[in-house]
């Protein structure tokens, strides 16, 4: 599969991870509900593609909505950002 920058989030338990420009997985979130019926009958995804290189503040912003836009809810989507361009300044 051709994950490289992305976002994948799971409806059922809200493991998120980010996979990056050479398409490794980093997690932004670890499951915290429901993560026994994803042991059992896997992760329901949903997606969204990031730069590959971010973030200002705007562009922070957009990607929150992006991901709102997909159904994370506003505090998820706003600590997901923020993770992310973690993510991107450790690089
Ligand atoms: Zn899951």
């Amino acid at each position: 599969m051709n994950w490289e920058n992305t976002i994948t989030y799971c409806t059922r338990c809200k493991s998120t991870i980010y996979w990056d420009d050479s398409g490794s997985p980093q997690l932004l979130q670890l499951g915290n509900t429901n993560v026994f019926t994803c042991m059992e009958a896997g992760c329901r995804l949903i997606s969204m593609e990031v730069p590959s290189r971010c973030c200002e503040m705007e562009e922070l912003d957009l990607i929150r909505l992006g991901l709102q836009n997909i159904g994370i809810d506003e505090q998820d989507a706003r600590m997901l950002a923020v993770k992310l361009s973690r993510t991107f300044a450790a690089a």
